[in-house]
């Protein structure tokens, strides 16, 4: 069973990094990673309508064929502006972890960032909103400070992926799907692009 939460923000202190022997993770990028972006997602039936079988089956071959956390780090800023309510969202969240499980794999965490734009974050924590890094911290402690965020990947379809990876100290990887990084809202560099959510697994895999 997946833990599915809420993270508005976090702080860095007290997180090491490059520590030998620490718990490894991918994170993910839910929309345009496992579902398609040209529709909006706003319930469970639009996100199985949305869903990139590749992406499911994908995450069922790291579960299988690795100890790496499996997190799905996603902004949904949509709770705050009223496009869904935190109801409808846990509903979505619930069915891709679902998903995921009746394709053979596993997520240990999925966490939303429900703030909208104008959400004020607390003196010395970061924003749980990507491309800031609060979800990233909250993985870390979540996980008993376990999780070493410099031997973990960030895979996502948005520069905003990509600059909450650089932020927190992953290794980026952008994926073509979804937004293949054109969205313009930061600027940020990925270490790797790959096609897809499969392809970039497949890299994982190789690298050992
Ligand atoms: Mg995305």
């Amino acid at each position: 069973m997946s833990s599915i939460q809420a993270v508005r923000s976090a702080s860095a202190q007290g997180i090491q990094t490059n520590t030998p022997g620490k718990q490894r993770a991918v994170f993910m990028d839910r929309d345009g990673v496992f579902n398609e972006v040209d529709k909006h997602v706003n319930t469970p039936e639009q996100l199985d309508a949305a869903l990139i079988p590749a992406s499911l089956a994908a995450v069922a071959k790291l579960s299988r064929e690795t100890d790496y956390k499996l997190i799905i780090v996603t902004n949904q800023g949509g709770v705050d502006a009223g496009f869904m309510t935190p109801e409808q969202n846990n509903a979505i969240q619930e069915r891709l972890a679902q998903r995921v499980e009746e394709a053979g794999g596993r997520l240990d965490a999925l966490y939303f960032c429900p703030n909208g734009k104008k959400f004020q974050v607390p003196a010395g924590e970061a924003d749980g909103r990507k491309p800031d890094a609060g979800m990233f911290y909250h993985a870390a402690k979540e996980f008993g400070e376990s999780i070493d965020l410099a031997d973990s990947y960030m895979i996502g379809d948005m520069s905003t992926d990509i600059g909450a990876g650089e932020k927190a100290g992953t290794t980026t990887l952008l994926v073509k799907t979804g937004f293949a990084g054109k969205d313009g809202k930061c600027p940020a560099t990925p270490d790797f692009i790959h096609d897809d959510l499969a392809s970039a697994v497949e890299f994982i895999l190789a690298r050992g």
